[in-house]
């Protein structure tokens, strides 16, 4: 039998509108052409589409058009955000202090900017995997040039005070770089409300394709960042290199889609609303196994998100018995060592716990039919695994 997909926090499905717009811009009878082409109509229409796409992107998180810097994923888009800013400011030596359960592409960059010697603080999050107001508060510094928190943490769904957090960087006057890739799509993200100064997005966590992402760069009053990709000065100076159309235009579509379907609210067939509710019958199926417990905030929690500790099973082990089910480990940019998660150990819990967590996460082709399915299997494995042990 295939296996059930619930990695949609690793990676979306494109969805069939997405695919089918991308495909019109390839061939010869398609848009194809160089967006930068000024020099004929195949260059006009492809750059066009690019526009078009950058105002759907745009609109979905209350920005201005002009505010939104093609990258090639959020990695790109938190180095360009966290080396930009720093870079900008010539060889001075600043602060920065991001949140210790990043994503590895805000920690890498973060620590290669302490390497160049920059000071760097790491903010640790409470028990629920949140980083509060006062928690930023306690390591910000006269000289504190940025600071960088998640909208979504990727392993536990939590959702972060943002607008506490910018406020508090406001009155500190230091700027603030929110990582949202895990957020599209599944609430209402608007730059505005948030109060971010830099928001990097991604389009194959929200139904688009991969290889294609955004930073939004605040405009008023305007922001200062170092390219970190030189050729051409594409992007307004900020990144260079060919847009890629069909990208750009998948990214657009889904953020379309999104848009759409959180003002159409939770009549919608699988809203957030809809798959929170089948993420919560799933655990409720699963949550009486010995020993089980759910990671992360009970209530501020993305929509998909289901990080589950079984006792001190061990998590290989029981990952490779659920052999109907696919799911990560800890995150998926970890799983690939055996080294117990960063995040899971920075919210409390042993090497053994973290082990024996399974990050599971749920998306808009997720069916009932599927959680019934999973909450079985779940209960069969883990009966079998537990009998052993004991
Ligand atoms: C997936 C993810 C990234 C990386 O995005 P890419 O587009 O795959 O480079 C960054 N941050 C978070 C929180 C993510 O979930």
């Amino acid at each position: 039998m295939t296996p059930i997909y619930l990695d949609y926090a690793a990676t979306t499905p494109v969805a069939p509108e997405v695919a089918e717009a991308m495909a019109q811009c390839l061939t010869l009878d398609g848009n194809f052409a160089n967006p930068a082409s000024r020099s004929h109509r195949y260059g006009w229409q492809a750059e066009e589409a690019v526009e078009t796409a950058r105002g759907q992107i745009a609109e979905l998180i209350g920005a201005d058009a002009r505010e939104i810097v093609w990258t090639s994923g959020a990695t790109e888009s938190n180095n360009l955000a966290l080396k930009g800013v720093f870079e900008s400011a010539g060889k001075d030596v600043g602060h920065l202090a991001v949140s210790a359960i990043e994503h590895k592409s805000v920690l890498d960059p973060a620590q290669w900017l302490a390497e160049q010697g920059h000071e760097l603080s790491l903010i640790a999050p409470d028990s629920s995997g949140r980083i509060t107001a006062q928690a930023v508060a306690s390591v910000l510094r006269s000289n504190t040039r940025l600071v960088s928190v998640m909208l979504v943490n990727n392993e536990l769904g939590t959702i972060n005070p943002i607008a506490e957090i910018a406020q508090l960087c406001r009155e500190h006057g230091c700027l603030l770089h929110v990582d949202a890739a895990q957020a599209l799509g599944k609430m209402p993200v608007n730059v505005t409300e948030l109060g971010a100064d830099l928001l990097s997005l991604s389009a194959h966590k929200f139904y688009g394709p991969k290889g294609v992402g955004a930073l939004y760069v605040r405009r008023s009053p305007a922001l200062k960042l170092a390219a970190q990709i030189h050729g051409g000065g594409h992007e307004r100076g900020m990144r260079s290199g060919t847009l890629a159309t069909h990208q750009c235009v998948g990214f657009g579509v889904a953020a379309d889609l999104a848009r759409a379907e959180l003002e159409r609210g939770s009549e919608q067939k699988n809203s957030p609303e809809q798959v929170a509710q089948l993420r919560d019958r799933l655990w409720a199926g699963i949550a009486g196994l010995p020993g089980v417990r759910v990671n992360g905030h009970p209530s501020a929690r993305a929509c998909g998100h289901l990080s589950v500790t079984f006792g001190e099973l061990d998590g290989e082990l029981l990952l490779l018995s659920l052999r109907e089910l696919a799911l990560s480990t800890g995150s998926a940019c970890t799983s690939a060592s055996m080294a117990p998660s960063y995040v899971l150990k920075a919210i409390g819990l042993s090497d053994a716990e973290a082990l024996a967590t399974l990050r599971i996460s749920l998306g808009r082709y997720t069916t009932e039919h599927e959680v019934e399915r999973t909450i079985a299997h779940i209960n069969t494995v883990v009966g079998k695994l537990t009998a052993k042990v004991s």
